[in-house]
């Protein structure tokens, strides 16, 4: 690749399924260094897998693209000078290249039945260098008979003709010189019986054609690249830069499945982390340093600063383990950057399928009292129950260290006050309360700590006063009786 050449990367997901969280990770370096080297972001939809084609994945994986703000510059909705952008939609240019494999002899019609595979497979495993010879394919039959069951319409594939006792080498940015022997390479199928390429061959013929610059994508495909090279090769093509990412790993090591994140709770697909309610930014954030490591201290980034930071010379080749606390860390940060009302129109859906009905103001000041006490939105309800419902018990720790003999008689008295107030504000019941520990002779906390697990069932939360303001008046009294009777 010439030193001058202009950037231009591709995010090029299978649609066979929802986005997930890898997939958006390759989508964002992508995006970085494009970005970065003022270059172009493709999106290349590659659906020639008509078995693993699933309806509406191609919405979804735009749509995911779309909420965490990463635009791209040409691809199957606008459009663009290298249109289209679905591979399907380009089924021409992959014949033709088999074709020209063909011709050249790099590549070969194989004829063999499934019968036939299976039998190979059995005995001898791959379709490869050593087992070829003694299949039916045109390296092995006759021309004349290789013309016959052509016109005959004969099934076939064409297959890569992976040369012998040659060593692939390629230089790979982020992990130095990679070379494969080409006796571990099969002789992949290029086209298959149904006329549609693979992967493989749909990939670099379209990354040439597109003027892709540089390959970004994740450690799994590496082992794919020897058989890309080898085909850069015979078309006569100069393969574009590769840059391999690290797996994702498990927190507990090992690949990450997807069986391993449902059990550890880690959420797989990108929607995934939108209905948990992260922040699309928080995520981006998050994913970045899945890999990349800027250098610095620094661990929170916008998507300009990432993109002003970024390198692909400091993405580690070993795997990164996936860590969600971190995320959790790191979404908090961004919650603590809204503003009051973005919580809260934020926080509202959450606090609605939670089935709590609460006005505009009312959900604000609750916004108000946790913002800095959440790492994500949704915990604006489910870890802030008390706001919307009477506590059901009360935490046993906190009973035992702030409930005590005089407890019940002091709440009693302060809801007398209480009862009194009409301006049920912040002020006001701060004010009543430390007129009665006043009054009692006691601290103002011998009152404080006993109302809060009345009222919230806890001995932690925001200020005291502010939440009996916000729990209001009618629910503070009738939670503080309740509690009398419950805890004596
Ligand atoms: N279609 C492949 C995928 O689903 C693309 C791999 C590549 O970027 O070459 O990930």
């Amino acid at each position: 690749m010439a030193a001058d050449t202009p950037v231009r990367v591709r995010f090029a997901p299978s649609p066979t399924g929802r986005l997930h969280i890898g997939g958006l990770r390759t989508a964002l370096y992508n995006y970085l260094f494009a970005r970065k080297h003022e270059g172009d972001f493709v999106l290349r939809i590659e659906d020639t897998d008509q078995a693993r084609y699933v309806p509406g994945a191609e919405e979804d994986i735009r749509e995911a693209l779309s909420w965490v703000g990463l635009d791209y510059d040409e691809g199957p909705a606008q459009g663009g000078n290298y249109a289209p952008y679905r591979q399907s939609e380009r089924t021409a240019h992959y014949r033709e290249n088999a074709e020209k494999l063909i011709d050249a002899g790099r590549a070969y019609y194989a004829f063999d039945t499934e019968e036939e595979l299976q039998e190979m497979r059995e005995k001898h495993g791959a379709y490869d260098i050593s087992t070829r010879g003694q299949m039916r394919n045109s390296l092995t039959l006759p021309d004349a008979e290789v013309e016959r069951l052509l016109e005959a319409g004969t099934e076939y594939v064409v297959r890569l003709k992976v040369p012998r006792e040659e060593t692939v080498r390629f230089d790979d940015v982020i992990r130095g010189g990679v070379s494969f022997d080409t006796s571990e390479i099969d002789d992949q199928v290029l086209l298959k019986s149904d006329g549609m390429p693979t992967y493989h061959l749909a990939n670099i013929v379209d990354d040439h054609l597109m003027d892709i610059s540089h390959v970004i994508r994740g450690e799994e495909w590496l082992s794919s690249t020897p058989k890309h090279v080898l085909m850069y090769d015979a078309l006569g093509w100069t393969p574009p830069t590769f840059a391999h990412l690290p797996l994702i790993l498990s927190p507990e090591g090992g690949k990450l499945s997807k069986r391993d994140a449902n059990r550890l709770g880690i959420p797989v697909y990108v929607t995934d982390y939108r209905e948990a309610g992260y922040e699309p930014e928080a995520l981006l954030n998050f994913l970045a340093l899945l890999g990349w490591s800027p250098g610095t201290e620094e661990e929170l980034f916008a998507l300009d600063e990432m993109v002003k930071a970024f390198s692909l010379d400091r993405v580690g080749a070993s795997g990164v383990q996936f860590d969600l606390d971190k995320l959790r860390w790191v979404n908090e940060h961004y919650v603590r950057d809204l503003s009051v009302d973005e919580l809260a129109e934020k926080a509202r859906p959450f606090v609605e399928a939670e089935g709590y009905k609460v006005g505009d103001d009312r959900l604000r000041t609750i916004c108000e009292l946790v913002q800095d006490r959440i790492q994500v939105v949704p915990e604006v309800a489910t870890d802030n129950r008390y706001f919307y419902e009477d506590p059901d018990a009360y935490e046993e720790a906190g009973v035992e260290k702030r409930w005590n003999e005089e407890s019940a008689d002091l709440l009693l008295a302060y809801t007398e006050r209480l009862e009194e107030v009409d301006n049920f504000d912040t002020d006001t019941v701060e004010t009543e309360l430390r007129d009665l520990a006043d009054e009692k002779g006691v601290g103002a906390g011998a009152i404080i700590h006993p109302s809060r697990l009345a009222v919230s069932g806890r001995s932690y939360g925001p200020g005291v006063f502010g939440l009996l303001a916000a729990v209001g008046k009618d629910a503070c009294i009738r939670r503080m009786h309740r509690a009398v009777e419950v805890l004596g």
